[in-house]
Protein backbone atom coordinates (compact mmCIF):
# COMPACT_ATOMS: atom_id res chain seq x y z
CA UNK A 1 0.00 0.00 0.00
CA UNK A 2 1.32 3.26 -0.83
CA UNK A 3 2.04 5.17 2.46
CA UNK A 4 0.51 8.38 3.26
CA UNK A 5 3.02 11.49 2.89
CA UNK A 6 2.47 12.30 6.61
CA UNK A 7 3.27 8.76 8.12
CA UNK A 8 6.76 8.10 9.92
CA UNK A 9 8.56 6.05 7.07
CA UNK A 10 7.09 9.03 4.68
CA UNK A 11 8.29 11.74 6.39
CA UNK A 12 11.32 10.39 7.55
CA UNK A 13 12.18 9.64 3.14
CA UNK A 14 11.55 13.02 2.25
CA UNK A 15 13.75 14.20 5.41
CA UNK A 16 16.68 12.08 4.03
CA UNK A 17 16.14 13.02 0.69
CA UNK A 18 15.96 17.01 1.63
CA UNK A 19 19.41 15.92 3.49
CA UNK A 20 21.23 14.61 0.71
CA UNK A 21 20.07 17.63 -1.47
CA UNK A 22 21.60 20.19 1.40
CA UNK A 23 24.19 17.50 2.10
CA UNK A 24 24.06 17.01 5.52
CA UNK A 25 24.91 13.49 6.84
CA UNK A 26 22.75 13.32 9.80
CA UNK A 27 19.19 13.02 9.47
CA UNK A 28 17.10 14.42 12.45
CA UNK A 29 12.81 13.40 12.17
CA UNK A 30 10.31 14.67 14.69
CA UNK A 31 7.65 11.47 14.97
CA UNK A 32 4.73 12.31 16.62
CA UNK A 33 1.65 9.62 17.57
CA UNK A 34 -1.94 10.17 19.12
CA UNK A 35 -2.31 8.06 22.43
CA UNK A 36 -5.33 8.44 24.52
CA UNK A 37 -3.60 10.36 27.25
CA UNK A 38 -2.48 12.86 24.41
CA UNK A 39 0.26 13.36 21.48
CA UNK A 40 3.85 11.31 22.29
CA UNK A 41 6.62 12.70 20.37
CA UNK A 42 10.38 10.38 19.30
CA UNK A 43 13.42 11.78 17.57
CA UNK A 44 14.75 9.57 15.22
CA UNK A 45 18.26 10.22 14.38
CA UNK A 46 19.01 8.08 10.79
CA UNK A 47 22.54 9.09 8.98
CA UNK A 48 22.29 9.95 5.61
CA UNK A 49 24.42 8.21 2.70
CA UNK A 50 25.61 11.42 1.16
CA UNK A 51 29.47 12.01 1.37
CA UNK A 52 30.55 14.28 -2.07
CA UNK A 53 32.79 12.99 -4.86
CA UNK A 54 35.31 15.43 -4.50
CA UNK A 55 37.69 16.28 -7.23
CA UNK A 56 40.90 16.22 -6.40
CA UNK A 57 43.52 19.23 -6.56
CA UNK A 58 43.60 20.96 -10.02
CA UNK A 59 47.82 21.43 -9.41
CA UNK A 60 47.50 17.39 -9.75
CA UNK A 61 46.38 17.45 -12.89
CA UNK A 62 47.95 18.59 -16.04
CA UNK A 63 45.93 20.97 -18.09
CA UNK A 64 45.43 21.30 -21.35
CA UNK A 65 46.91 24.42 -23.65
CA UNK A 66 43.78 25.83 -23.91
CA UNK A 67 43.74 26.35 -19.81
CA UNK A 68 47.01 27.35 -19.41
CA UNK A 69 46.39 30.68 -21.65
CA UNK A 70 45.43 34.21 -20.24
CA UNK A 71 42.72 35.82 -21.78
CA UNK A 72 42.21 39.63 -21.84
CA UNK A 73 38.87 39.43 -21.78
CA UNK A 74 35.74 37.80 -20.84
CA UNK A 75 34.70 37.74 -24.37
CA UNK A 76 38.16 36.16 -25.92
CA UNK A 77 37.81 33.08 -23.11
CA UNK A 78 34.45 32.70 -23.93
CA UNK A 79 34.86 32.75 -27.96
CA UNK A 80 38.12 30.83 -27.70
CA UNK A 81 36.21 28.00 -24.97
CA UNK A 82 32.86 27.72 -26.13
CA UNK A 83 33.19 24.39 -28.65
CA UNK A 84 34.93 22.51 -25.71
CA UNK A 85 34.61 18.78 -26.14
CA UNK A 86 36.61 18.09 -23.14
CA UNK A 87 34.37 16.25 -21.16
CA UNK A 88 31.61 13.79 -22.51
CA UNK A 89 28.93 16.51 -22.01
CA UNK A 90 29.82 18.78 -25.10
CA UNK A 91 28.38 16.36 -26.94
CA UNK A 92 25.08 16.06 -25.03
CA UNK A 93 24.73 19.81 -24.75
CA UNK A 94 22.19 22.41 -27.26
CA UNK A 95 24.02 25.52 -25.77
CA UNK A 96 26.97 26.23 -24.03
CA UNK A 97 26.52 28.49 -20.85
CA UNK A 98 29.44 30.75 -19.84
CA UNK A 99 28.15 33.47 -18.12
CA UNK A 100 26.33 36.44 -17.38
CA UNK A 101 26.75 39.93 -15.64
CA UNK A 102 29.05 42.83 -15.64
CA UNK A 103 32.51 42.29 -16.63
CA UNK A 104 33.82 44.29 -13.48
CA UNK A 105 31.28 43.44 -10.59
CA UNK A 106 32.44 42.92 -7.11
CA UNK A 107 30.53 40.15 -6.71
CA UNK A 108 30.25 36.83 -8.17
CA UNK A 109 27.81 34.03 -8.04
CA UNK A 110 28.68 30.82 -8.47
CA UNK A 111 26.00 27.64 -9.19
CA UNK A 112 26.78 23.99 -10.24
CA UNK A 113 25.46 23.71 -13.68
CA UNK A 114 23.00 24.71 -16.66
CA UNK A 115 19.92 22.86 -16.02
CA UNK A 116 17.40 22.22 -18.81
CA UNK A 117 16.40 26.24 -19.80
CA UNK A 118 19.73 27.25 -19.51
CA UNK A 119 20.97 24.78 -21.33
CA UNK A 120 18.28 25.65 -24.22
CA UNK A 121 18.72 29.41 -24.03
CA UNK A 122 22.40 29.67 -23.54
CA UNK A 123 22.70 31.69 -19.98
CA UNK A 124 22.92 30.33 -16.70
CA UNK A 125 19.85 30.79 -13.86
CA UNK A 126 17.07 31.76 -16.23
CA UNK A 127 14.43 28.86 -15.36
CA UNK A 128 12.64 28.80 -11.91
CA UNK A 129 15.53 28.64 -10.12
CA UNK A 130 17.10 32.05 -11.76
CA UNK A 131 13.70 33.53 -10.98
CA UNK A 132 14.30 33.08 -7.36
CA UNK A 133 17.88 33.89 -7.50
CA UNK A 134 16.48 37.66 -9.17
CA UNK A 135 13.90 38.14 -6.13
CA UNK A 136 16.53 37.40 -4.20
CA UNK A 137 18.86 39.66 -5.29
CA UNK A 138 16.24 42.33 -5.64
CA UNK A 139 15.89 41.87 -1.93
CA UNK A 140 19.59 43.19 -0.95
CA UNK A 141 19.47 45.84 -3.76
CA UNK A 142 21.25 44.23 -6.90
CA UNK A 143 19.94 43.52 -10.31
CA UNK A 144 22.05 41.18 -12.56
CA UNK A 145 24.00 44.40 -14.03
CA UNK A 146 25.56 44.72 -10.63
CA UNK A 147 26.89 41.23 -10.69
CA UNK A 148 28.42 38.53 -12.61
CA UNK A 149 26.49 34.87 -12.73
CA UNK A 150 28.05 31.89 -13.65
CA UNK A 151 28.59 27.74 -12.45
CA UNK A 152 31.19 25.37 -12.40
CA UNK A 153 30.51 23.52 -14.96
CA UNK A 154 29.44 25.46 -18.84
CA UNK A 155 27.00 22.37 -20.07
CA UNK A 156 24.28 20.75 -18.65
CA UNK A 157 24.70 17.22 -17.41
CA UNK A 158 21.74 15.04 -19.15
CA UNK A 159 18.55 14.75 -16.89
CA UNK A 160 20.27 17.22 -14.28
CA UNK A 161 22.63 14.70 -12.59
CA UNK A 162 24.90 15.70 -10.43
CA UNK A 163 28.39 16.69 -11.95
CA UNK A 164 30.54 13.73 -11.85
CA UNK A 165 34.14 15.03 -10.51
CA UNK A 166 36.34 14.83 -13.89
CA UNK A 167 33.55 16.67 -15.43
CA UNK A 168 34.36 19.43 -12.72
CA UNK A 169 37.64 18.85 -13.03
CA UNK A 170 37.65 19.57 -16.70
CA UNK A 171 35.47 22.63 -16.02
CA UNK A 172 36.76 24.23 -12.99
CA UNK A 173 39.82 25.57 -15.28
CA UNK A 174 37.52 27.80 -16.89
CA UNK A 175 35.51 29.27 -13.82
CA UNK A 176 39.32 30.14 -11.96
CA UNK A 177 39.95 32.42 -15.52
CA UNK A 178 36.99 34.13 -15.18
CA UNK A 179 37.79 35.08 -11.82
CA UNK A 180 40.70 35.66 -12.85
CA UNK A 181 39.49 37.90 -15.28
CA UNK A 182 36.49 39.59 -13.23
CA UNK A 183 38.82 40.01 -10.19
CA UNK A 184 35.52 40.05 -8.19
CA UNK A 185 36.20 41.28 -4.17
CA UNK A 186 33.20 38.60 -3.29
CA UNK A 187 32.13 34.95 -4.43
CA UNK A 188 28.86 33.85 -3.23
CA UNK A 189 28.97 29.67 -3.88
CA UNK A 190 24.88 28.68 -4.70
CA UNK A 191 24.66 25.09 -3.40
CA UNK A 192 26.30 21.98 -2.38
CA UNK A 193 27.83 21.15 -5.40
CA UNK A 194 29.42 24.50 -6.58
CA UNK A 195 30.44 25.13 -2.14
CA UNK A 196 32.55 21.47 -2.17
CA UNK A 197 34.34 22.13 -5.67
CA UNK A 198 35.32 24.97 -5.46
CA UNK A 199 35.85 25.06 -1.86
CA UNK A 200 37.53 21.50 -2.33
CA UNK A 201 35.96 20.12 0.72
CA UNK A 202 33.73 17.08 1.76
CA UNK A 203 32.32 19.58 4.74
CA UNK A 204 28.51 18.84 4.53
CA UNK A 205 26.62 21.59 3.01
CA UNK A 206 25.50 22.70 6.47
CA UNK A 207 28.31 22.95 7.65
CA UNK A 208 29.56 25.36 5.21
CA UNK A 209 26.88 27.67 4.73
CA UNK A 210 26.61 30.91 6.71
CA UNK A 211 30.50 31.66 6.71
CA UNK A 212 33.00 33.01 5.24
CA UNK A 213 35.45 30.68 3.35
CA UNK A 214 38.44 31.69 0.59
CA UNK A 215 38.91 31.06 -2.90
CA UNK A 216 42.73 32.41 -4.31
CA UNK A 217 41.91 35.05 -1.90
CA UNK A 218 39.04 36.20 -2.28
CA UNK A 219 36.43 35.86 0.69
CA UNK A 220 34.02 33.37 -0.16
CA UNK A 221 29.88 32.97 1.13
CA UNK A 222 28.09 29.61 0.87
CA UNK A 223 24.68 29.48 0.91
CA UNK A 224 21.74 27.23 -0.18
CA UNK A 225 21.20 27.29 -4.01
CA UNK A 226 17.53 28.41 -5.54
CA UNK A 227 16.82 25.26 -6.42
CA UNK A 228 16.99 23.95 -3.37
CA UNK A 229 14.39 26.60 -1.86
CA UNK A 230 11.84 25.84 -4.40
CA UNK A 231 11.77 22.67 -3.02
CA UNK A 232 12.68 23.37 0.93
CA UNK A 233 10.83 26.80 1.43
CA UNK A 234 11.36 25.90 5.29
CA UNK A 235 15.44 27.07 4.08
CA UNK A 236 14.46 30.51 3.27
CA UNK A 237 15.39 31.62 6.54
CA UNK A 238 18.85 31.12 6.49
CA UNK A 239 19.13 32.15 2.89
CA UNK A 240 17.92 35.33 3.82
CA UNK A 241 20.57 35.66 6.53
CA UNK A 242 23.28 34.59 4.58
CA UNK A 243 22.43 37.32 1.70
CA UNK A 244 22.12 40.10 4.29
CA UNK A 245 25.43 38.37 5.31
CA UNK A 246 26.86 39.05 2.04
CA UNK A 247 25.38 42.60 1.40
CA UNK A 248 26.54 44.12 4.55
CA UNK A 249 29.90 42.79 3.22
CA UNK A 250 29.65 44.29 0.22
CA UNK A 251 28.57 47.76 1.45
CA UNK A 252 31.81 47.31 3.39
CA UNK A 253 33.98 47.45 0.34
CA UNK A 254 32.72 50.83 -0.60
S1 LIG B 1 31.33 20.80 -19.25
FE1 LIG B 1 33.15 22.09 -19.37
S2 LIG B 1 34.84 20.67 -19.78
FE2 LIG B 1 32.92 19.60 -20.28
S3 LIG B 1 32.62 20.00 -22.47
FE3 LIG B 1 31.49 21.55 -21.35
S4 LIG B 1 32.92 23.29 -21.25
FE4 LIG B 1 34.12 21.47 -21.75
Amino acid sequence: MKPKPTDPGSLLLSAIRAHMELGTTEVIVERRKRTTSGTKSTTIVAESPVMAAIPPSLDMIELPEIQKRQFKSLGDHCEAINKCQLCELGATRNKFVYGVGNPQAKLMFIGEAPGAEEDRRGEPFVGRAGQLLDQILLAIKFTRQDIYIANILKCRPPNNRDPLPEEMNKCTPYLNEQIRIIEPKLICLLGRIAAQALLKTSTPLGKLRGHWHEHNGVPVLVTYHPAALLRFPAYKKETWEDVQKLRARYDELG
